[in-house]
């Protein structure tokens, strides 16, 4: 389907976004969850060891 190839994009584009963030703290790297079906319903749950390390995520996954 189009919808679910849209979605499969959208999460590997984010992936790449986070595959070389590290934590500077503790070397983790963040873990992503994709909820949704649809682009439309799709939201990232991200797992990080740190505060410090889910700010950092969420910069990289909000640029570009
Ligand atoms: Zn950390």
């Amino acid at each position: 389907m189009q919808a679910a190839g849209q979605v499969e994009e959208f999460k590997q584009l984010t992936l790449r976004k986070l595959e070389d963030l590290r934590c500077p703290d503790h070397r983790q790297p963040p873990r992503l969850l994709f909820q949704g079906a649809t682009l439309r319903d799709i939201s990232i749950r991200l797992k990080a060891c740190c505060p410090k390390l889910a700010a950092l995520a969420n910069q990289k996954i909000a640029g570009r």
